[in-house]
């Protein structure tokens, strides 16, 4: 997402490109993959805007999630997290959660075409997305047990 593109998305739904907004854009595209939460980006933009509160980051990220920049991420731990909608992936990747250290990981592979056929076969429902979390324990963490 460039700026340029940013600015103009921003422009159709009457608001402005601040610093502070792309600030909290940059955080997500630098720190793709770690699935931050509010307060985590909160403190990352803090270190460049040390005048931003939280409730102008929080309103950013509820703006760049309506605009489909990014997606909200809920991994049962109470905080709501956010990753880029990174528009190259044909499907959302998979997100592999551990019980034990809370790890996230993620799954690139599509895993579900198969499955998504037969719910248009059988339930005659068009799968266009899915959001799939697994539960279980990391490498590290099945070692230990
Ligand atoms: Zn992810
Ligand atoms: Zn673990």
């Amino acid at each position: 997402m460039d700026s340029i593109n940013f600015k103009d998305l921003l422009k159709e739904r009457g608001y402005k490109l601040t610093p502070q907004r792309q600030a909290v854009l940059d955080i997500i595209i630098e720190h793709n993959g770690e699935h931050l939460s509010t307060e985590e980006i909160y403190a990352l933009v803090k270190e460049k805007y040390p005048d931003i509160g939280l409730a102008t980051v929080y309103r950013t990220l509820l703006l760049l999630d309506d605009m489909d920049l990014v997606y909200k991420l809920d991994f049962d731990d109470g905080l709501s997290r956010y990753e880029l909608n990174n528009k190259n992936e044909d499907h959302r990747h998979h997100h592999l959660i551990c019980l034990n250290c809370s790890k996230v990981l993620e799954v690139q592979e599509d895993l579900l075409d198969t499955l998504e056929e037969q719910i248009l076969t059988k339930n005659k429902f068009k799968v266009t997305d899915h959001r799939v979390k697994f539960y279980g324990y990391c490498e590290h963490c099945s070692e230990k047990e």
